[in-house]
């Protein structure tokens, strides 16, 4: 390896291709977002069907990175997730979103939720459990307006284990999200033993609805489903009117997508509510 004083460590050989080179380039640079300040959280809000006041909302990481601009998380994620560079990077997330929820809190925010997205890799660390806790002892947050969203496929990927995780957490106080159902394969069995909330129905559901299509049998199914688990139901990717009225006829609780709100920095939050006669 040759050390580059301006741009960190270069592992370029000759002999690699572009994309090879890419890649690392791309890995060294994430080795180094969070100390560099370039990673940085977008919050979605989360509305009470059919269109009530924003209830909370959902942090989405991003990556300014110095050449290739604001990278979504589909262009880094799965290579943190490889490397194991994930692990800090989701510490950091934690912390900024409940950093950023008290700082609404002191501002009068009282009433908001903060969702924080947990990759599998973190849900699989031992000290998921005391990084929550110190957390919201850090931030002063009552653990109860902390989501922490995991997707299907992590919580079925060991299903006793997650069992196990969410029971802990619940008796912290926080709150559980199956994120992204219906892409996975749920065993009805431990979606029933799964301390969790709410669901999230995945945006593919949400896209195709329309009041005859195939889909909305499917999302009408994983509606009843989750109320006779008693979970919350949140719908994800709504952009449509016919959406947002047929998701609200169907029993949905909270609606999340660009129509209501899209990801916004925190500035534009305060200054939306501000302009919002409800606050
Ligand atoms: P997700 O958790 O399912 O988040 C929803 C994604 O859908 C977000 O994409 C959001 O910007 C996008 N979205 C929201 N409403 C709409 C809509 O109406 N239409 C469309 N087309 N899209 C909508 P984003 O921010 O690019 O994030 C993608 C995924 O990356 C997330 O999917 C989540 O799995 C992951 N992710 C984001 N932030 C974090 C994080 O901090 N940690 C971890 N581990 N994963 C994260
Ligand atoms: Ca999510
Ligand atoms: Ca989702
Ligand atoms: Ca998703």
């Amino acid at each position: 390896t040759k050390h580059n004083g301006r741009n960190g460590y270069h592992f370029f050989q000759p002999s690699m291709n572009a994309l090879a080179q890419t890649q690392l380039q791309l890995m060294n640079d994430l080795w180094l977002a969070e100390s560099r300040h370039e990673l940085r959280l977008l919050y979605q809000p989360k509305f009470q069907a059919p269109a009530g006041p924003a209830i909370g909302f959902e942090a989405l990481l991003r990556w300014e990175h110095p050449q290739r601009g604001l990278l979504a998380p589909d262009a880094f994620l799965p290579l943190a997730e490889k490397t194991g560079v994930i692990i800090s990077i989701g510490l950091w997330v934690l912390n900024e979103a409940c950093r950023q929820l008290s700082e609404w809190r002191a501002a009068g925010y009282t009433n908001w939720t903060m969702a924080v997205n947990l990759s599998a890799m973190q849900f699989e660390q031992p000290s998921l459990i005391d990084d929550v806790m110190s957390c919201l002892t850090r931030h002063n947050i009552p653990p109860e307006m902390l989501i922490l969203e995991v997707t299907e496929t992590t919580a079925m990927s060991d299903p006793d284990e997650s069992v196990r995780l969410l029971t802990e957490l619940t008796r912290l106080g926080v709150k559980a999200s199956i994120d992204d159902f219906g892409t996975g394969y749920s065993s009805l069995l431990y979606l029933k033993r799964l301390p969790a909330s709410e669901l999230k129905i995945d945006r593919a559901f949400v896209n195709e609805l329309r009041a005859e299509g195939e889909d909305a049998t499917i999302v009408s199914a994983i509606i009843a489903l989750a109320k006779t688990l008693n979970l919350r139901v949140v719908a994800e990717g709504v952009e449509t009117v016919e959406q947002q009225a047929f998701l609200t006829e169907l029993g949905c609780n909270t609606l999340q997508g660009y129509l209501l709100g899209k990801p916004l920095d925190p500035q534009s939050i305060t200054h939306m509510v501000k302009h919002t006669p409800e606050h």
